[in-house]
């Protein structure tokens, strides 16, 4: 049985329409930024792998540490016991990121990093004794898939089905100049009507809801007026970390500090699901009890798997030697953009770090169902180019070892799709 019978007899795909799905293309292997189907064919790979992948595929220094790893420990349960893979991350990872955060809790992927951060929120106002229950959120945000990513995520055709399921968080807009001063007095309507424990938010970039960027002194001053009225600061770095957004995290754009981190994706640089959640001293204090009831009661059976960490470890050493490849990638990025900002078929055209996204002129509402979407993404793909448009918006998301003769052809081929798409323009 060749693998795409395999396939269709035996799996179920994630954000698949199996009854119009074309079969899945099948990957052999793969290096750096690049593909490598069953028949030898190259794709570049332009969106990381769904975001994760950031060294490059089958990176030698992250595999080599996972090797070593592999036959020392594999696996141990993480409540009693603990192991120098996941000590040392946690060291790494505090040194980098802003000095607020003093504790790592382990998870297995961007959801429940989100999951951890809401119960740690809930629960630090329980302990305290404080009935505060309810969440702020930007109305187009994207946390994750599990029940509670989805509540404080936008509403819409993804989780319709779960609606009435879903907790009650008061939304926002995205802020930018002309209605900042309207969100500052929603913002603050909602924390003096509502019993409020935490806002979260995806510093500078909501990713899934079309690679929409809003700037760093409008987040600060919604972090400061939080920290004033004593409500949690959640950043949700699931996507920004790791030097995706020009620095090491989008948090460090800013002057404020969050109390709590999200992390994961590039964490293990596309090699191993890893969730961490970090939080501030305070935060941890609050569980600190002889009353074993607030007690953080939350754990999945991988919780600081010692293979993800070994991945992660190795992937925080190559990011401290990467700065001038990723400010590389910047200026590359930078080059192309002044160059799609010339085309008439494109719109709003933006860019925060290793990021690009622009938005195909569309008679339709721009949206995920928009029928540009497929169009553009079975395009791109037969051109050896593997683009995920949002909608009628396309990114270009790729690994920091992207050679620049690949970026020259993932452009190439874009300025291509979109031109026939438009030819009378
Ligand atoms: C992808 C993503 C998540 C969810 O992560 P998964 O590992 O897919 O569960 C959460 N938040 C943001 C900002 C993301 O981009």
């Amino acid at each position: 049985m060749n693998p795409f019978e395999g396939d269709l007899y035996s799996i179920w795909h994630p954000f698949t329409q199996h009854q119009t799905a074309k079969p899945p293309i099948c990957i052999k292997s793969a290096k750096d930024a690049l593909l490598i189907d069953e028949n030898g064919n190259e794709i570049i790979d332009a969106v990381s792998s769904w975001w994760t992948n950031i060294f490059g595929h089958c990176n030698e220094e992250i595999a080599q540490s996972i090797k070593n790893q592999v036959d020392t420990l594999e696996h141990v349960l993480f409540s009693g016991f603990t192991h120098q893979p996941a000590v040392q991350l946690s060291e790494q990872l505090l040194a980098l990121l802003p000095t607020s955060q003093k504790k790592v809790f382990f998870s297995d992927n961007g959801s429940t990093a989100v999951e951890v951060a809401l119960k740690m929120s809930i629960q630090y106002w329980c302990n305290k004794g404080v009935e505060k229950q309810t969440f702020i959120a930007f109305k187009d945000a994207y946390h994750g898939d599990t029940f509670g990513a989805m509540s404080v995520g936008a509403r819409g055709v993804f989780n319709q089905a779960f609606e009435n399921l879903l907790f009650d968080v008061a939304f926002i807009d995205l802020p930018n100049a002309t209605n900042f001063t309207q969100v500052i007095s929603d913002f603050l309507h909602i924390i003096h009507e509502k019993n409020v424990a935490a806002f979260i938010f995806e510093p500078l970039l909501l990713g899934s809801a079309g690679m929409l960027m809003y700037e760093s002194i409008y987040l600060d001053k919604l972090i400061q007026i939080a920290k004033n009225e004593k409500v949690i600061c959640i950043a949700d770095e699931v996507l920004t970390g790791i030097g995706r957004t020009g620095k090491n995290f989008a948090c460090d754009y800013l002057i404020e500090q969050p109390d709590i981190i999200c992390i994961s994706k590039g964490i293990t640089g596309g090699f191993m699901p890893l969730g961490l959640t970090t939080s501030t001293q305070a935060i941890y204090d609050a569980f600190l009890s002889s009353d074993k009831l607030k007690t953080f009661f939350h754990g999945h059976s991988y919780t600081g798997n010692p293979l993800a960490c070994a991945a992660a470890n190795a992937t925080l050493q190559i990011l401290k030697k990467s700065e001038a490849l990723i400010s590389q990638l910047v200026k590359w990025q930078s080059v192309h953009t002044a160059q799609l900002k010339a085309l008439k078929e494109v719109e709003n055209v933006r860019q925060i770090g290793t990021i690009v996204a622009f938005d195909v002129c569309s008679e339709q509402q721009s949206n995920y169902f928009n029928n540009l979407r497929d169009f553009l993404y079975d395009s791109f793909l037969e051109r050896g180019v593997l683009l995920r448009p949002l909608g009628n918006t396309v990114y270009i998301m790729p690994p920091y070892v992207i050679s620049e003769e690949q970026l020259k052809k993932v452009y190439a081929v874009i300025r291509e799709v979109v031109r026939n798409l438009h030819p009378n323009v």
